[in-house]
């Protein structure tokens, strides 16, 4: 059976000279793996190359679940350039693509997740030095659509609504979200639970809630913000190592 889908590529290998293996977050299929045997062919009769974070359209032969399809055609639809030419943005862009490529399954309908690797890469394609911003609501975008959303808006523990205080509390990854001072205080203490300022918490709500750019943050704002989404991400989504391109794509985005 031949499928045809829209495809954004994750990652590609080179498998011999003229064949590559390539993975990509369809639309309707989850992640998929695709065999291109003759990378050349493909190029020429496609009149264009297809590249990591190119939203594209394939048609692959669909043989059993969990197998490496062969791919018939790849058409790119959104050739993202500036992401060949932007490294900041590129290394920002492996990390959305590295995250995405671990936290997907094959076959699993994700068309939430689909469309916000979609608008971030797409929101990544310009000239500008992107700002780590990008990556947070990128980050807590995701969580979103995996069921994963930290909750901010009250406390976990008692359901007191956080947005009328003015005390700062403590943010619980194994909890899933802010514990009140007064409930932290009252409950065994654990030392993945972090102090959580004011300031920081009202940022990640606002950011959680809207895509706006303007915020400003300032750089220890930033780095607390990273400190517990790292935190956040870690404890919930089952990575059995360190995610190297989050920390990559950070120092290149703090880098002058
Ligand atoms: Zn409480």
């Amino acid at each position: 059976m031949i499928t045809k889908t829209n495809a954004i590529i994750l990652r590609i290998v080179d498998f011999s000279n003229t064949s590559q293996i390539i993975t990509c977050l369809t639309k309707e299929y989850g992640k998929i793996t695709l065999s291109a045997k003759g990378v050349h062919r493909y190029k020429t009769f496609n009149n264009g190359q297809y590249d990591l974070f190119n939203e594209t359209e394939v048609l692959y032969y669909n043989k059993s679940q969990n197998s490496i399809h062969i791919l018939k055609e790849i058409t790119p639809l959104k050739l993202r350039a500036e992401l060949k030419k932007n490294w900041r943005a590129a290394a920002l862009a492996s990390y959305f693509t590295d995250l995405i490529s671990k936290v997907s399954l094959p076959y699993h309908h994700q068309e939430e997740v689909y469309e916000i690797l979609d608008d971030s890469l797409e929101a990544l394609n310009t000239k500008d030095k992107p700002n780590i911003k990008s990556l947070f609501m990128f980050e807590l975008a995701l969580m979103k659509a995996l069921g994963f959303a930290p909750g901010l808006d009250s406390c976990l523990s008692c359901g007191k609504d956080l947005q009328k205080q003015q005390a700062s509390n403590y943010f619980s990854a194994r909890n899933g979200g802010i514990i009140c001072k007064n409930c932290y205080t009252k409950q065994m203490q654990n030392p993945n639970d972090l102090y959580m300022r004011k300031d920081v918490e009202n940022i990640m709500r606002f950011m959680q809630k809207t895509s706006n750019s303007n915020l400003k943050l300032s750089t220890n704002q930033e780095d607390e913000v990273q400190r517990f989404m790292h935190n956040f991400i870690h404890h919930h989504i089952e990575l059995y190592e360190y995610i190297k391109s989050r920390e990559i794509a950070i120092q290149l985005l703090k880098s002058l």
